[in-house]
């Protein structure tokens, strides 16, 4: 069996949370309204906020004040990110783990749960029907296992790269897994990997050390929080921070992520790639004690403040929560989504689209098929997107390039949402989804503004109707 990773920190670890400092800046009483809209006005102009300044939008007290928050959330999502989300799916490899996390199905004290991890042969019968379906981009998901090291998840991605069944592939593979030593990060780093995401749970040391038991590895509160900072030290620019909420104050949190954000920021010069935000969802063999859960109401408050907190940051939005909820909150700046998803191990081939199989880490909300996911979105006017041309450019921190150069959007990534959406309604859809997709892709070509682009996208859009050429991108 392979070695776990040695536990060693970053050159200069140090933990940059400070939970007396956090819990005091939402102290008090509400927010002065004057010096919330100041901060409105700030992120509206593209400008990253300071802890201080989103504590403020979090002590807002008025519905009509935090009314005012989400109609600046939307706006920034229309004016600044357009109407694109891209979509990916999970594909969980192993569920072995050595940790006790109280809120997890996969902890080693849970006898129930099957485990299981997926063989290289088992890996490309999922990822071929995850092709089969139109999906383009992946994350790849592992419990924390000596069998699972790095040059096990390097070569989990290899798997993934090298799986193509009929126009089917697999552009971008993400990782959602335990932190690495330096070393481990930049073996993954080969395989070519995309986004490598740690969540920190909760921020609040208490609440840390209370659902991670001592002794375990992600005991360790400061191996964890200095994860990416190994990671940036690996090689890997492309990181993706989250917490789960629902395990503490869900304020509290906010301000975790936005200073781990800004930590990354300082330290790298570069910020996270995407933030999640997941909600505790109930799970087999779990029953947690002291649980904070959010309600939907604070939810929307969590994306909008995250929306016009951290600007160059991708949010990602999961099939945890459930659809009527994502089609709602997605409008406040929620920038990818998963769908069709099934995070039982082998369900992709097992399960089938219809049905939700019993042992999964926690239930999800959102078990629709792609297409009928694919077909919702354009309905309600957003283009979904495969795109992963950045990536494969080289142009790492695509968000950033959204956000910060003009007319990127309108040159890169409208054109190349169009293009994969097109793939997707060729290859894929059912007909009614192709036929709403039609109607969007006409609609949005008549209104690019730059004639050479829109030429030429008119010609790469015909050559993927026309012949089998695919990864048409600019
Ligand atoms: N084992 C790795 C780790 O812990 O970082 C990665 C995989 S873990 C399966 C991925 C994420 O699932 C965790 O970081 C946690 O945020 C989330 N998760 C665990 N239990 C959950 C639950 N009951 N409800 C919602 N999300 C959960
Ligand atoms: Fe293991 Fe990750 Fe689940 Fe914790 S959250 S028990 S580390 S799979």
């Amino acid at each position: 069996m392979a070695a776990m990773a040695a536990m060693t920190l970053s050159k200069d670890a140090r933990d940059f949370i400070d939970d007396d400092r956090l819990t005091g800046l939402l102290a008090g009483p509400p927010a002065d309204p004057v010096r919330v809209r100041e901060i409105i006005a700030k992120a509206l102009a593209k400008q990253a906020l300071a802890v201080e300044e989103t504590a403020q939008l979090l002590r807002a007290g008025t519905p009509e004040l935090i009314e005012e928050i989400f109609e600046a959330a939307r706006e920034l999502k229309r004016t600044v990110y357009g109407n694109r989300i891209v979509l990916f799916a999970p594909l969980y490899i192993g569920n072995e783990c050595v940790n006790d996390c109280r809120y997890c199905g996969f902890k080693r004290s849970n006898v129930d749960v099957v485990r299981r991890t997926l063989s290289p042969e088992e890996i490309r019968a999922q990822v071929e029907a995850l092709e089969n379906r139109g999906h383009k981009r992946l994350i790849l998901v592992f419990g924390e296992h000596p069998s699972y090291d790095a040059r096990f998840i390097a070569d989990s991605v290899r798997t993934v790269y090298a799986t193509k069944v009929g126009q089917g592939s697999i552009r971008r593979v993400n990782i959602n897994a335990a932190p690495l030593d330096v070393e481990g990060f930049r073996i993954v780093k080969e395989a070519g990997i995309g986004t490598y995401q740690v969540f920190h749970e909760t921020y609040h040391h208490a609440t840390y050390a209370a659902m991670h038991p001592a002794g375990t590895r992600k005991g360790d509160y400061l191996h964890r929080l200095d994860a990416l900072d190994r990671a940036f030290q690996g090689g890997i620019d492309d990181v993706g921070i989250g917490a789960l909420f629902g395990l503490y104050d869900w304020r509290f949190e906010v301000l975790g992520l936005v200073s781990h954000a800004l930590h990354l920021q300082e330290r790298f010069g570069v910020g996270p790639h995407t933030i999640s935000f997941p909600r505790l969802r109930t799970a087999s063999g779990v029953t947690l004690e002291n649980e904070q859960p959010v309600s939907d109401a604070d939810f929307k408050r969590v994306i909008a403040v995250l929306r016009l907190s951290v600007p160059y940051t991708g949010l990602i939005l999961t099939a945890r929560e459930p659809a009527a909820l994502r089609r709602e909150v997605m409008k406040l700046g929620c920038s990818q989504i998963d769908a069709g998803s099934r995070i039982e191990i082998g369900a992709y081939t097992e399960a089938g689209d219809a049905q939700q199989m019993e042992r999964e880490q926690f239930t999800l909300g959102d078990i629709r098929p792609l297409d009928v996911v694919m077909r919702e979105l354009m309905q309600d006017g957003y283009i979904p997107s495969f795109c992963t041309a950045c990536y494969r450019l080289g142009r790492t921190g695509e968000h950033f390039m959204e956000f910060s150069i003009p007319g990127f959007i309108k040159n890169f990534c409208t054109p190349n949402a169009l293009s994969t959406l097109t793939e997707y309604l060729v290859d894929y859809a059912s007909p009614e989804t192709r036929a709403a997709g039609e109607k969007l892709i006409r609609e949005e070509v008549d209104k690019l503004p730059d004639e050479k682009i829109k030429k030429e996208l008119i010609g790469k859009l015909e050559q993927i109707r026309s012949t089998d050429e695919r990864d048409l991108y600019f």
